[in-house]
C-alpha cells in the first residue's frame, strides 16, 4: 500500500484526481452504510403499522421516495469516484511506462545481455496491466469499502444510543477481526504465486521472441520439435501456477462469507432474547450487510494489492536500475572535432576474465585504420568503447585529446557515425530509417546519401520507393542491403569519425563490390576505425592493427604485416585460399 501511495502523492494532477475520488467515495460510503439502514429503520414501522393516518401515509410515501434519491446520490458518487480514481491510475501507469521506456533507451548496452527481450516486453505489458488494475479498481475500493464499513458501524452506534439493547447485538461485528486470519494466509500464498506467474509469463515471452528472431536457425537445424516441446513444458508449468493463483484468489471471498454468517446467526439469536422491534432488527441486518460486504471486498483487496505489488516490483526492477554509464556532471565542451583517436593502456572485462589488456594505439585525424584478429580477439569490444557503449576498466579512450568520459553523450556521439555488424532496420519506411542519420535531412540529401551507399536503385525498385515499409526489423532484406542502408545513414550524419563493424556474413560478389564502393565514398575526409572481417576492405586503409586474445600484437601496412606478423599472414592466407 505504501508503495502505491507514494506514486499517488508524487504527482500533483494524480493527487487531485485521487482527492476528488476520495471525496465522492465518502459520499458513496455514507449513502450506503448509514442512509440505507436508516431508511429501512424509519419506513418499516409505517409500512407495518395497524393504523393508517393520513399523516403517516404521506410520511411513508416521502420516506420511500428517499430510497431512489439515496440510491441516485450513491450511484452518481460511486460513478464519479470511479472516474477520478481511474484517471489518476491511468496517469500513474503512463508515468511508469514512459519511465520504463526511457530507462530502456538510457541504460548501458550491457544490461540487455542479462534481460531477454520477451521478459522486458512482458514486464511492460502484462505487469503494467496488473499495476494499472491495482491503481484503478483496487484503489477505488480501498477508499469506498473501509468508509462504508465505518459509516455502517456509525449507524449501529447511533442505534445503540437510541436503544442500549442494540449494543449487545453489535457483538455480531466481533467476527470481523477473525477475517484477518484467512486474509493474511491466502494473501501471502497469493503474492508468491502471482510473482511466479509473472516471471513465467516473462519467460514464455522470451521463448516467443526466440521463435520469431531465430526462425531461420530453428528451421535450419530442424529444431521446431524441441522448441515446441520446451515451450509446451513451460506452458504447462504456467498453467499450474495460474490455477494456484485462481485457487487462492477465489477462496477468500466464500471463506469470509461463512465467517460473517456466524455473526448474522448471533444477531438472530440475540434478537430472540432482546427487546427490539422488527424494524430495528431489519435495519440491523441491513447495517450488518453493509459491514460484511466491505470486509469481504477488503480481504480480496489485500490480495489484489499483493498481486499489484509483485508486478510493481518487477517494473521497478527495471525503472530503478542504475544507469552505470553516465554523462559527466560538467562535460568538456567539444564542438569542432578533428577526429584524432587515442586508446591508451586500455583494459576491459565483461566479467572476471580480461577481454582487452593494455591496448594502446592512435588514429590520426583523417587516417583509416582497420582492426583484424581471430574470432573472439576483442575487436568488436574495442570499437564499442569509443561511443561509450561500454566503459574502460583501466586506461583511457580519447577523442582529440579529451577522455570520452568527460564529453556529453550528445557531443561525443554527434561526432561519430557507428555502423554495426548487423544493422537494425526499424519498423517504418526506408525514408524514416535513413533519417536516423540526420532527422533534418532533405529529400535530396536522403537520395544523395542512398546513391553514395549504392542502395538507391534497390529502394527505387520497391513498390513505393522510399515510402516502402522495411518490414518488421528488416527481416526481408539481405545482410548486404542492410549494411548499405546503415552506410547511407552514416553519409547523412556527416560525422568526422566513422566506426564500423563489418558484416561477418559472406556477401555475394555484387553486394561486396557495392559495399566496397560505398566505403570508398564514405572514407573521404573522415577518420575511420573499421573491423575488417573481409580482407577486401583493407585496401582502403592506411594502417592495420592486429588483435589477439585482447592484446595488440602487431600494427603496420598490409605489406609490412605480411613480413612481420605470423598471425596476420595466417589470417590473410586463410581467407584468400
Ligand atoms: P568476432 O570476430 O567473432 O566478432 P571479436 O574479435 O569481435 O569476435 P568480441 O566480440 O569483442 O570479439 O568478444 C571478445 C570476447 O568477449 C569473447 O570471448 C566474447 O565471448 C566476449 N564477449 C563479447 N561480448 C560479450 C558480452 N556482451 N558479454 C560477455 N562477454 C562478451
Amino acid at each position: 500500500m505504501k508503495k502505491f501511495w507514494a506514486y499517488i502523492v508524487s504527482m500533483r494532477s494524480v493527487r487531485v484526481h485521487y482527492y476528488w475520488g476520495i471525496f465522492y467515495g465518502v459520499i458513496f460510503a455514507i449513502a450506503s452504510g448509514f442512509s440505507i439502514p436508516f431508511i429501512l429503520y424509519k419506513v418499516l414501522p409505517w409500512v407495518f403499522s395497524d393504523t393508517e393516518t393520513e399523516m403517516e401515509t404521506s410520511r411513508m410515501v416521502l420516506t420511500v421516495l428517499a430510497i431512489p434519491a439515496v440510491f441516485a446520490i450513491r450511484g452518481v458518487a460511486g460513478y464519479l469516484n470511479a472516474i477520478y480514481v481511474n484517471k489518476g491510475g491511468f496517469e500513474i501507469l503512463m508515468k511508469i511506462r514512459s519511465e520504463y521506456y526511457k530507462k530502456l533507451l538510457d541504460i548501458q548496452v550491457g544490461y540487455f545481455n542479462k534481460m531477454g527481450v520477451g521478459e522486458l516486453i512482458s514486464r511492460l505489458t502484462a505487469d503494467g496491466t496488473i499495476v494499472q488494475q491495482t491503481f484503478t479498481e483496487a484503489a477505488n475500493d480501498v477508499v469506498k469499502q473501509p468508509l462504508q464499513l465505518l459509516s455502517a458501524i456509525g449507524f449501529l452506534v447511533y442505534m445503540s444510543i437510541k436503544n442500549p439493547q442494540f449494543s449487545i447485538m453489535m457483538a455480531s461485528l466481533l467476527v470481523i477481526p477473525i477475517c484477518v486470519i484467512p486474509v493474511q494466509s491466502f494473501g501471502k500464498k497469493l503474492f508468491r504465486k502471482a510473482r511466479k506467474q509473472q516471471e513465467e509469463l516473462g519467460d514464455l515471452s522470451d521463448k516467443v521472441t526466440d521463435a520469431v528472431l531465430g526462425c531461420r536457425e530453428i528451421r535450419g537445424f530442424n529444431a521446431e520439435g524441441s522448441f515446441f516441446e520446451r515451450f509446451s513444458g513451460r506452458l504447462k508449468e504456467f498453467l499450474q501456477t495460474q490455477i494456484k493463483v485462481v485457487v487462492y484468489y477465489h477462496a477468500l471471498s466464500p471463506t469470509i462469507e461463512v465467517i460473517t454468517t456466524i455473526g448474522v446467526g448471533f444477531a438472530f439469536i440475540s434478537a430472540f432474547f432482546l427487546d427490539i422491534t422488527q424494524s430495528e432488527f431489519v435495519a440491523l441486518l441491513g447495517a450488518l450487510y453493509m459491514c460484511y460486504e466491505p470486509v469481504k471486498k477488503i480481504g480480496v483487496l489485500a490480495n489484489r494489492f499483493q498481486r499489484g505489488q509483485g508486478a510493481l516490483e518487477r517494473l521497478e526492477a527495471v525503472t530503478h536500475q542504475e544507469v552505470q554509464i553516465k554523462e559527466p556532471g560538467s562535460p568538456t565542451p567539444y564542438s569542432e572535432a578533428e577526429g584524432q583517436i587515442d586508446f591508451e593502456g586500455v583494459d576491459f572485462a565483461y566479467g572476471d576474465e580480461p577481454t582487452l589488456s593494455n591496448v594502446t594505439f592512435s588514429v590520426k585525424s583523417g587516417e583509416k585504420v582497420a582492426v583484424v584478429g581471430p574470432s573472439g580477439a576483442g575487436k568488436s569490444t574495442l570499437i564499442q568503447l569509443l561511443p561509450r557503449f561500454f566503459d574502460v576498466k583501466g586506461g583511457s579512450v580519447r577523442m582529440d585529446g579529451v577522455d570520452v568520459r568527460e564529453l556529453s553523450f550528445t557531443d561525443l556521439r554527434n561526432h561519430l557515425a557507428v555502423v554495426a555488424q548487423d544493422p537494425v532496420l526499424f519498423s517504418g519506411t526506408f525514408r524514416e530509417n535513413l533519417l536516423l542519420g540526420n532527422p533534418e535531412a532533405s529529400k535530396e540529401q536522403i537520395i544523395d546519401a542512398a546513391k553514395k551507399a549504392y542502395i538507391h536503385d534497390f529502394i527505387m525498385s520497391l513498390p513505393l520507393g522510399y515510402e516502402t515499409q522495411t518490414g518488421e526489423r528488416g527481416l526481408n532484406l539481405s545482410g548486404g542491403q542492410k549494411q548499405r542502408i546503415a552506410l547511407a545513414r552514416a553519409f547523412l550524419k556527416q560525422a568526422p569519425v566513422l566506426v564500423m563493424d563489418e558484416a561477418t556474413s559472406a556477401l555475394d560478389s555484387e553486394s561486396e563490390e557495392k559495399i566496397q564502393l560505398a566505403l570508398a565514398n564514405l572514407f573521404k575526409g573522415v577518420t575511420a576505425l573499421i573491423i575488417a572481417h573481409r580482407f577486401s576492405s583493407i585496401r582502403f586503409v592506411d594502417r592495420i592493427i592486429v588483435l589477439d586474445k585482447g592484446q595488440l600484437v602487431a600494427q603496420g601496412t598490409h605489406d609490412e604485416l605480411m613480413l612481420s606478423s605470423k598471425l596476420y599472414r595466417k589470417l590473410y592466407e586463410n581467407q584468400v585460399n
